[in-house]
């Protein structure tokens, strides 16, 4: 994913696949023009790449030349109007070849055929390595199509985003969804998770996704996918990873308009990693930090056991199984710390101090993501 400006973009076509696609552009058009020296026209400013890389694969002679898009005030000052200046070359008898870099709406093309109007072309030809069909609006005929895209806006390979991306050699899509900050909560037993994940949630405006609290959930109101897993666990199975997945699916899907979610008690393992990232992907997104707070296990023993003594929760009575829990979490989530860190997102936090100063360490994190 890349940023420009202020919206994100995700890879979409690749350098090799443009290559093909402008391959297929030169070929056809080469067995077109035959044995004429045809005059390539490229539309400044996007087609410049497409063109120093089409002539590269045109193997024939032929003429280059330009002509940039400028636009000004119309009569009403409200109307932008675009003109096509620069034509100087006399194309008289010529076979003329538009290369354009993506045709849209047509409009570009509606001023290609104004200026050509009066010039004694022997033909006029229109090729473009992209076209969205889905946008265009016009019925001039288009000669040569590289590939036919989606109507979502691209960077790259010469087409920018307000003045940048031109010069990636592969292409760019926007994303649909914007930035969301969806993070991977950790902590031992005792380490203050639901705490931070509360203050998080607010301060950020996040969905806390808690995974325990999804299956009760879904086993409570015997939701398809809660009726599948009690199916599983009835039978003291484990509950498949896809199903926690499309559960998982639902509470996004459930808040569309999150900033960001936060992930607790889920990803357990490697493949359910794997899954995450897959799922966060077909949102236009992903996980963008596993924030795990670290707390020295003598401390955790005492604030657990202190902990027992007011909730009477069994597991927080007993400091040889408080001591096995925190082992236990140790071993479960060095996988995953492995998994974050090789992606660059893995943050630890002293989660040892005040409720204040922990959140502030957290939130030092999460703004600078
Ligand atoms: P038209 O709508 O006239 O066919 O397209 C005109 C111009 O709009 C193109 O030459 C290009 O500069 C710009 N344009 C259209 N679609 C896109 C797009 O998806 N990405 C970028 N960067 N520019 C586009
Ligand atoms: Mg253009």
């Amino acid at each position: 994913m890349i940023k420009l400006h202020d919206k994100y973009f995700k890879p979409f076509i690749s350098a090799a696949e443009i290559d093909r696609a402008m391959q297929k552009l030169a070929d056809a058009i080469l067995k077109d023009v035959g044995d004429e020296i045809p005059v390539f026209v490229g539309i400044l400013n996007g087609s410049f790449m497409v063109v120093s890389d089409f002539v590269k694969k045109y193997k024939n002679p032929c003429e280059v030349t330009f002509i940039k898009l400028a636009s000004y005030e119309g009569v009403k000052s409200t109307e932008d109007i675009q003109r096509l200046i620069g034509l100087t070359q006399d194309l008289t008898g010529r076979t003329v070849v538009v290369l354009e870099d993506i045709i849209d709406t047509g409009n570009t093309l509606a001023e290609v055929h104004r200026i050509f109007k009066n010039e004694k072309v022997k033909s006029l030809k229109i090729a473009t390595l992209f076209y969205k069909p889905e946008a265009y609006k016009k019925d001039f005929k288009l000669h040569y199509v590289g590939m036919e895209i989606p109507n979502k806006f691209i960077v790259g390979y010469g087409l920018d985003y307000d003045g940048l991306g031109r010069n990636l050699p592969e292409v760019y899509q926007i994303k649909e969804t914007q930035h969301m900050t969806n993070l991977v909560l950790f902590g031992p037993p005792g380490a203050g998770k639901g705490t931070q994940a509360n203050f998080l949630k607010e301060k950020y405006n996040l969905v806390h996704i808690s995974t325990g609290d999804v299956f009760r959930y879904n086993i409570k109101n015997e939701t398809a996918l809660g009726m599948l897993a009690k199916s599983y666990m009835d039978k003291g199975e484990l509950v498949p990873d896809q199903v926690t997945i499309d559960m998982l699916n639902a509470e996004v899907e459930k808040n569309a308009d999150a900033n960001g979610f936060i992930f607790d008690g889920f990803p357990r393992t490697n493949a359910q990693a794997e899954a995450l990232d897959n799922l966060m992907d077909t949102k236009d997104s992903q996980i963008n930090a596993m924030i795990a707070l670290e707390v020295d296990d003598e401390i955790l023993v005492e604030r657990l056991l202190k902990r027992g003594e007011t909730s009477g929760r069994a597991d927080d009575a007993d400091e040889s199984i408080i001591r096995n829990r925190i082992k236990e979490y140790y071993q479960k989530t060095a996988i995953l710390k492995d998994f974050y860190s090789t992606q660059n997102k893995y943050y630890g936090v002293d989660g040892v101090g005040s409720i204040e100063d922990i959140t502030k360490r957290l939130s030092g994190v999460i703004d600078n993501l």
